[in-house]
């Protein structure tokens, strides 16, 4: 049988083998052992099984018995792998957080389901955001929480758990551009000024909570663009900060119930 992934993570096994997850077209993850996958030998040959890199795999046909256990690569070729991205620093920490989320929200295929698409949205939104993270930094146009901003915003949609950015949670008043409004996560959406139950009076001596309600108007207003902009259009999408990317991320792990403290390559971009 044949299958392409993407490289979400791999494990040395041995002296020269590889456990590796790949992440299929079919959006669901593939645990695939590589022979001697670490590359090295006689010819020093570079191994192609590496985290972002995708390969078209032949696995071996299961015996019966082993059937239920890790599939095992027959042979192996490299379609696709970033040229640039571990030129620049930030931009490597980046990959390395699409593929541990995506590693997290992605969930193992059964070997007789590999070729369905019950998640493909995942795949495009992987294989898109490493494409132009890689272009980015080879043009040097890279800029960090654009990057981040949309793929967060095509995960949401994939997911379907967009926020409703047209209309107010509450009322269903629709929003215009200049509205502003508070981001409610819990109920995943944004409530007009009248729901929110602070007054006007109240907002203007308290200027944190007006910036919080700045922010979320930009966050609504953001979030509306990316959903009906094309990935390959990305940067279309300007003025992206930290605390736009932050508010996403936050959204994400309060869908998922997954904490902060639960990511290792998080710290590396928010520091
Ligand atoms: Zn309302």
């Amino acid at each position: 049988m044949h299958i392409e992934g993407i490289v979400l993570h791999k494990t040395l096994y041995k002296e020269k083998d590889l456990i590796a997850h790949l992440l299929l077209r079919s959006g669901d993850t593939l645990t695939v052992y590589f022979y001697g996958g670490k590359g090295g030998g006689k010819k020093l040959k570079g191994s192609i099984v590496e985290m972002g890199f995708m390969l078209g795999v032949y696995l071996q046909k299961a015996t019966r018995k082993l059937e239920s256990q890790i599939q095992v690569a027959k042979e192996y070729e490299l379609k696709w792998h970033p040229k640039y991205i571990r030129e620049n620093y930030q931009a490597f920490c980046l990959a390395s957080f699409y593929l541990e989320l995506i590693a997290k929200i992605s969930s193992e295929a059964h070997i007789d389901d590999v070729h369905s698409i019950n998640n493909e949205g995942l795949f495009k939104v992987l294989s898109n955001a490493l494409f132009y993270l890689d272009e980015a930094v080879g043009k040097k146009s890279f800029d960090l929480h654009q990057h981040l901003f949309i793929f967060f915003a095509k995960i949401i949609i994939e997911l379907g758990i967009n926020p409703d950015t047209k209309n107010c949670l509450f009322c269903h008043k629709e929003f215009r551009p200049s509205d502003l409004c508070l981001f409610d996560y819990t109920e995943g959406g944004f409530s007009c000024m009248e729901c929110s139950s602070q007054k006007d009076e109240f907002l203007s001596e308290n200027k944190s909570l007006l910036y919080e309600h700045q922010s979320a108007q930009e966050l609504r207003q953001k979030l509306d663009q990316a959903y009906f902009t094309p990935y390959k259009e990305y940067e279309t999408i300007q003025n992206l900060t930290q605390g736009l990317t932050i508010a996403e991320f936050n959204y994400l792990n309060y869908q998922f119930g997954f904490k902060e403290a639960g990511y290792k390559t998080w710290k590396s971009l928010s520091h």
